[in-house]
């Protein structure tokens, strides 16, 4: 007999998990309590960002996960593309770091090279402001959030031992001789070999005292989506202030940066902008990490991310057509994300923070591995 696995949470930690164990020969229940998922994973940009990663394990896992996404993106329609990033400087302190991280160590790993203005142009004509020169990282791709996790359900509704169900909250766990148990709450009680939790943000619950120390907290992102676009803008795109927050700038002279403009350094923002397959432009974002969180999307964050993009377009921005904001689980210790055995077979995983997209399937993997041993 198959050796049995649950996947608690249908987020895109949860559906990898789910993905891989079916790959890996396991039968795998997957229950999520929404009718369809509506959390971080269906909220992000979609990228899978390999080029602001750490040095070291951190890099190491991003690049097994990217190659895992490519295979994925073979498989599942998923709008998986290796579109590779931009980073745009528009001042001299910027463009210095952009070439001290064209020469980092590991900066051929990442795909890394300068580009000038008129080069960044010729790769781009939409790219047609004021700006210096950009980082081009290859490396880079994106998927398409929308479709993301239905696509790769659809993908593994062609195993026999998939069954995915939904409108099914966890509120219970146990471990005993037989193994380990989850139920629901109707009372129902789900019997495995082994129970992967990823529940995303949602640190409370059943789960709330093995969480109650957990080096985790959440942070909240106010985002939005252009007016769909008949230009075409391959690549995907962030602005200089990114370089202050991925730490694989971290030892390079980021401290020569000018400060950011007053609402940007308020709400940690930086600009990340991605275009979609029907032509619109996903943008953020905000940080937020003091809960309880504000419920209501403020106009100023929006107002300097048009800002920045009209400067780099060289024209009006687009207008937004939609806008929301998200939360995702980040882990606050040095752990690239946060992972604690509660039983024999049993795991939560989350805490991924930003980077949650991008590593998924790398971090599935090590879960699967954790239990083919
Ligand atoms: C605005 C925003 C932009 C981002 N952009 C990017 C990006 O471009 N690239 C990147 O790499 N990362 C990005 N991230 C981070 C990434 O989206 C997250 O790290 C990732 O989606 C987390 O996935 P998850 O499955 O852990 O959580 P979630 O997506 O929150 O999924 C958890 C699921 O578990 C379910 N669940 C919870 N409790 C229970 C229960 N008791 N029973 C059953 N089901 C339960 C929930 O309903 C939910 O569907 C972004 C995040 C946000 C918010």
């Amino acid at each position: 007999m198959k050796e049995r696995v649950v996947v608690v949470g249908g987020g895109i930690i949860g559906t990898m998990h789910a993905l891989l164990a079916c790959e890996a020969g396991f039968e795998v229940l997957h229950l999520e309590r929404d009718l369809k998922p509506t959390s971080a994973s269906v909220r992000n940009f979609g990228l899978v960002w390999v080029s602001g990663r750490d040095v070291g394990p951190e890099l190491r896992l991003a690049l097994r996960a990217r190659a895992l996404w490519g295979a994925i993106g073979g498989k599942a329609e998923i709008g998986f593309r290796p579109n590779g990033s931009l980073t745009i400087a528009s001042n001299e302190a910027e463009m210095n770091v952009l070439y001290e991280a064209a020469n980092m160590d590991d900066a051929h790993l990442r795909g890394f090279r300068v580009l000038t203005a008129a080069e960044t142009r010729d790769l781009e004509p939409m790219l047609a402001g004021n700006y210096l020169g950009a980082l081009q990282c290859t490396e880079d791709a994106a998927v398409e959030p929308p479709i993301l996790l239905g696509g790769l359900r659809n993908y593994l509704s062609t195993f026999s031992t998939y069954s995915w169900k939904p409108g099914c909250e966890i509120t219970d766990f146990y471990h005993d001789s037989t193994g380990n148990h989850v139920v629901d709450t109707s009372g129902k009680d789900y019997s495995t070999d082994y129970v992967a939790f990823c529940a995303g943000a949602a640190h409370g619950g059943f789960l709330s005292e093995e969480m109650s120390d957990a080096a985790v907290r959440k942070v909240r992102l106010q985002m939005a989506a252009t007016v769909p676009m008949k230009e075409k803008l391959s690549h995907s795109l962030a602005d200089g202030d990114s370089l202050r927050y991925y730490p694989a700038f971290k030892n390079l002279s980021i401290d020569t940066l000018p400060r950011q403009s007053g609402i940007a350094a308020e709400r940690y923002m930086q600009l990340l902008l991605v275009q979609r397959s029907d032509g619109s432009m996903t943008i953020g974002d905000t940080h937020e990490y003091d809960e309880p969180f504000d419920h209501e999307l403020s106009e100023a964050p929006y107002d300097h991310l048009r800002s920045v993009i009209t400067s780099i377009f060289g024209s009006e921005a687009p207008p937004l057509g939609k806008r929301w904001d998200g939360v995702y689980s980040q882990s606050t210790s040095s752990d690239i994300y946060f992972r604690k055995e509660i039983a024999p077979g049993a795991v939560i995983v989350t805490g991924a923070g930003g980077r949650g997209n991008t590593l998924s399937p790398g971090i599935a993997e090590e879960t699967i591995a954790s239990w083919s041993k």
